[in-house]
């Protein structure tokens, strides 16, 4: 993948001030979403990172790493499966309780959704602090899969989340931003 493709998805991501609360520098990827340019190589680069990796199973974390998440497991021909927000799965579920950039949240995700054949890739559209994907991480270990992986769309350098996972995760995104 070359970098000037991805300078073309950066220079399309609208950054919002002060959403959803003062302070926070909010990237919009739905304006990376819906460019047809942009979108293509997004794909392509989440593939090319994963190809080689044997993944059986994308998790992918509500709502926005859906859409990057959903993708990537169909180009891999691997399964896909949501981690969702509480008492929107329908089956037996296992969750997680964590904090956010702003406020706390928790997570799920169904009980028989990985096996210990599975190697995973987790998936969101964007790290910031962290919590999101350490609380997401958490709970796919603790289902025995063979290997777990961490992959964002995009990176906020300025909170250094990366420093949150174990040092043998190998963490991957497509391109950063140096905010905060
Ligand atoms: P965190 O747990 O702090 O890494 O937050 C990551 C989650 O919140 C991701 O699912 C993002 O979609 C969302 N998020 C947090 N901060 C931002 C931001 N500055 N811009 C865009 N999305 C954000």
């Amino acid at each position: 993948m070359k970098q000037e493709q991805l300078d073309k998805v950066k220079s399309v991501v609208r950054n919002i001030p002060d959403f959803p609360v003062p302070g926070i520098q909010f990237k919009d990827l739905t304006t990376a979403f819906k460019d047809p340019e942009a979108l293509q190589i997004m794909r392509q680069g989440l593939h090319d990172l994963y190809k080689d990796k044997g993944i059986t199973k994308v998790v992918g974390i509500e709502a926005r790493g859906f859409i990057g998440g959903a993708m990537l497991a169909v180009d891999l021909n691997a399964g896909f499966v949501p981690l969702r927000k509480p008492g929107k799965l329908p089956a037996e579920t296992i969750q997680k309780e964590y904090a956010k950039e702003y406020g706390t949240d928790v997570i799920e995700i169904h009980k028989d959704a990985i096996s210990s054949d599975d190697i995973v890739v987790i998936h969101d559209d964007l790290l910031a602090t962290g919590g999101t994907m350490m609380a997401a991480y958490e709970l796919v270990k603790s289902m025995n899969p063979k290997k777990v992986y961490i992959n964002f769309i995009c990176e906020l350098l300025g909170l250094n989340g990366r420093a949150l996972f174990p040092a043998d995760v190998e963490v991957t995104s497509l391109f950063d931003f140096p905010d905060k």
